[in-house]
């Protein structure tokens, strides 16, 4: 999307809802167009981390969002700004100089890949192949987990190189490779890195020829494997996400409600550098969580102030839409409830707490403890429900919401 001058074309697209968006194809929202970046295997170097805060602060509103998918989105993007923006991602390789490279499967890594490693070799393999596969709908991914025990098997992807399972024993210790399509417990077993990858482009083609399109993702198409795709192993046990401070790799930090300015990004960045041999480069993942390479051995994480160093930080893991002013479908503020919710409540509720906008439940699509959705200026409050759900409660404001879960924190059933 070039105009003649050789500089990116305003978005021509932006008003379509229901596609996944990217550099070159921003979604408008609330407070601007919205950018979501897709790291190359999953790492910024210290060089493109800074780079993309600069970007975020000179052209958007210096907010960054770490996805469910660990990509990152710049919010409050212009039409106006948004070709200086796409200068500088493609000039960082932040995002690739062809538009049509960010409609091809993203690639999603577990995190901790060593260079060399067999996630990192799938990588590097499909990375080279992805123009060999057919046309997907815009929301498959592809997940490339080969370390010892998988970590990626609860994040949205379509097809999976995993560990397998190496007998039947409790827990499962891991054995050779497989590739799953999403949605069947169990894989095809390989024998190397390039058969994996030789067997995952073939498995894109029978999902297009076998009418996948239409179900949109894996998990949805029934159609059954085809014969040279027997699956017939699990995957490995699965693995712990990475915990919050010291990493083998350098520290992990924590984004509250999966976001946090530039300036604290950038902060982190600089955490790193103070070390010796620290290279600075962020990793991202779909947790919520930045590992940055760089503390060394022995040393303690540094802690970064507007980031989180504590596992059991509830906001870590509320689930909470960005909320008006940010989404235009809302007619509430999300976030300084949820922030409300994360001082005041913490321990109170026994399980997931959802913060969502509207009934839409963007956020979080499974049942929640206690999910609050936006309706008319005011909180309807759902126990065990989705964001659509049927509510025990309607019309209440910020306080009344605090109000009442608070009268309510003994009963067993709010
Ligand atoms: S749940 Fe509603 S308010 Fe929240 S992001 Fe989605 S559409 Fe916007």
């Amino acid at each position: 999307m070039m105009n003649r001058m050789g500089k990116p074309a305003k978005p021509t697209e932006p008003r379509i809802k229901g596609w996944c968006p990217g550099a070159w194809r921003p979604m408008p929202t609330g407070d601007g167009l919205l950018v979501r970046v897709r790291p190359r295997l999953g790492r910024l170097t210290r060089g493109q981390m800074l780079s993309l805060c600069e970007a975020a602060e000179t052209f958007g509103s210096g907010l960054i969002e770490l996805t469910s998918r660990a990509n990152l989105q710049l919010r409050g993007v212009s039409e106006a700004t948004w070709p200086g923006l796409m200068d500088v991602l493609v000039e960082h390789g932040l995002a690739d100089a062809d538009p049509h490279a960010e409609r091809r499967p993203q690639l999603l890594l577990a995190p901790d890949w060593q260079a060399g490693d067999a996630t990192h070799e799938a990588a590097r393999l499909l990375q080279a192949r992805l123009g060999e596969m057919p046309e997907l709908p815009d929301k498959m991914g592809i997940a490339i987990d080969a370390g010892d025990a998988p970590v990626l098997g609860e994040v949205s992807a379509d097809f999976r190189i995993e560990r397998a399972a190496s007998g039947t024993l409790q827990p499962r210790a891991s054995g050779g490779l497989l590739v799953r399509a999403d949605g069947r417990a169990l894989g095809t077993p390989v024998d190397s890195v390039a058969a994996a990858v030789e067997h995952l482009v073939r498995l894109t083609h029978w999902f297009v020829d076998s009418g996948g399109r239409e179900s949109g993702r894996m998990r949805r198409h029934q159609a059954p494997l085809p014969a040279w795709a027997p699956a017939s192993i699990p995957p490995a046990e699965a693995g712990a996400r990475l915990a919050l401070g010291k990493h083998p790799k350098g520290a992990v930090f924590g984004l509250p409600f999966g976001r946090a300015p530039a300036s604290v990004l950038r902060a982190a960045v600089d955490s790193a550098s103070l070390a010796p041999e620290a290279s600075g480069a962020v990793r991202v993942t779909p947790w919520r969580r930045l590992l940055v390479e760089g503390p060394g051995k022995g040393a303690e994480a540094a802690s970064v102030a507007g980031l989180l160093d504590d596992n059991r930080d509830p906001r870590l893991s509320m689930d909470v839409c960005p909320g008006a002013p940010h989404c235009e479908q809302a007619s509430v503020e999300t976030l300084g409830l949820a922030l409300e919710l994360a001082e005041r409540l913490s321990g109170l509720i026994e399980g997931p707490v959802h913060v969502s906008g509207c009934a839409k439940g963007c956020a979080r699509r499974q049942p929640a403890e206690v999910c609050l959705t936006g309706r008319a200026g005011r909180f309807d409050l759902i126990v065990g429900g989705r964001a659509d759900g049927t509510p025990v409660a309607t019309g209440l404001t910020e306080s009344d919401v605090i109000e009442h879960l608070e009268k309510n924190r003994d009963a067993s059933r709010l």
